[in-house]
């Protein structure tokens, strides 16, 4: 059961602002859960995948995201595995390819609905950081606390190609920059749940931050 009086800080922005790390680092900082929203969306993805659904057939995606268990287990050293119809997940969730099915099937609308209520059941005492895309916009809109983390797609490139050289995965940064400007349009000029900031979010261009410094101004706004 969700609890409404638990407070929720909200980080939302396009892929590779450091919404992950920062969000991660904050709800440790703070001591509350953490919400991988971006994890729901690829797990589906992944799910989808298996079954060897049509990306074109809504109508079966949105049956497999109500068929779908999504379990997160933290290991004793704080990492945090994504577990898919009872079998770890994890790798393959990290993978470019699952972020872009996640991406198409997130554009569906009914699949954003049947989300709803297993994202909002991580609002519990004593809060919530939430990262994705519309936390604040649609998951929820009376969080006390909003965030919206932009950087240039560049920059947001050359963080992924750092990240995925680091795990021995071959890529270009050319590559990623193409594939994280057709997701950032994919993602803002869907109908339904539209990449935008909250009005009421405070925005934090993290080009050149470093992730501390990122995350000290997040704290300041709930402290
Ligand atoms: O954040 P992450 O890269 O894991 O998200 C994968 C995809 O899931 C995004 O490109 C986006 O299309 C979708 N997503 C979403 N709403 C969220 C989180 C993720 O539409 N709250």
């Amino acid at each position: 059961m969700t609890d409404p009086a638990a407070p929720v800080l909200t980080i939302d922005g396009p892929s590779g602002a450091g919404k992950g790390t920062v969000s991660r680092i904050a709800a440790s900082r703070l001591g509350w859960h953490y919400l991988d929203s971006g994890a729901l969306y690829r797990a589906v993805g992944v799910a989808a995948s298996w079954a060897n659904l049509d990306l074109s057939d809504g109508a079966a995606l949105v049956r497999c995201t109500f068929d779908t268990a999504i379990g997160f287990r933290e290991q004793p050293e704080g990492d945090l595995r994504v577990i898919v119809n009872d079998v770890d997940a994890t790798d393959e969730l990290r993978l470019e390819t699952t972020g872009a099915v996640a991406s198409a099937i997130a554009a569906i609308p009914e699949v954003r609905a049947a989300l709803k209520d297993r994202q909002r059941a991580f609002r519990q005492p004593p809060g919530l950081v939430a990262d994705g895309r519309d936390m604040g916009t649609v998951i929820f809109p009376d969080a006390p606390f909003k965030v919206f983390l932009t950087a240039s797609a560049e920059e947001r490139a050359e963080r992924r190609y750092k990240q995925l050289k680091d795990k021995g995965v071959s890529v270009t940064i050319d590559g990623l920059l193409r594939e994280i400007l057709a997701r950032d349009a994919r993602d803002a000029q869907r109908t339904v749940a539209p990449l935008r900031p909250a009005d009421d979010a405070v925005l934090i261009d993290t080009t050149g931050l470093s992730i501390d410094a990122v995350v000290d101004r997040v704290l300041a706004l709930v402290r």
